[in-house]
């Protein structure tokens, strides 16, 4: 057990807060630090993991990401691609539907693509949601040479 940002060796008491907190293993300074992001950008735990996850395979996402004009949860600059993270899906309105629309015509404009993952496929299937991030980011950049 070793953070994940410093690689710190974690003792129990601190792997057992971090994996209940957040999820992923994380030292007491640095659960910290992703706390008080999370509280602030209400960040879902799901987007912590898959940012951690694709860390992991050399991808290099930023959390929380501001745009100019709103956060986007995970943000891949290079190939542009904006990542968002679906919470409670039975619950959504026709107002969020149109303004989650919104916010794709705008990053469309300028030039990104926003995609948005269902937080219990995160959950459930990380592995498979991170081989398909990395498909649509070889996707991205093969049409960005094409263009
Ligand atoms: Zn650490």
């Amino acid at each position: 057990m070793t953070c994940l940002e410093c690689k710190k060796e974690l003792g129990y008491i601190d792997h057992k807060k971090s994996m209940d907190s957040m999820g992923v293993e994380l030292c007491a300074q640095h659960r910290k630090r992703m706390e008080m992001l999370v509280e602030r950008n209400n960040t879902p735990k799901e987007a912590i993991r898959l940012y951690y996850g694709l860390k992991n395979v050399g991808v290099n996402p930023m959390l929380e990401w501001w745009d100019g004009s709103k956060f986007v949860t995970l943000a891949i600059s290079r190939v542009k691609l904006n990542i968002e993270i679906d919470t409670d899906l039975q619950l959504i309105s026709h107002e969020r539907a149109i303004s989650n629309l919104e916010d794709a015509m705008h990053s469309f404009k300028s030039g990104f693509t926003t995609i948005r993952i269902p937080h219990v496929l995160i959950k459930h299937y990380l592995n498979e949601t991170i081989d398909n991030v990395l498909g649509i980011m070889d996707g991205l950049r093969a049409n960005a040479k094409v263009i």
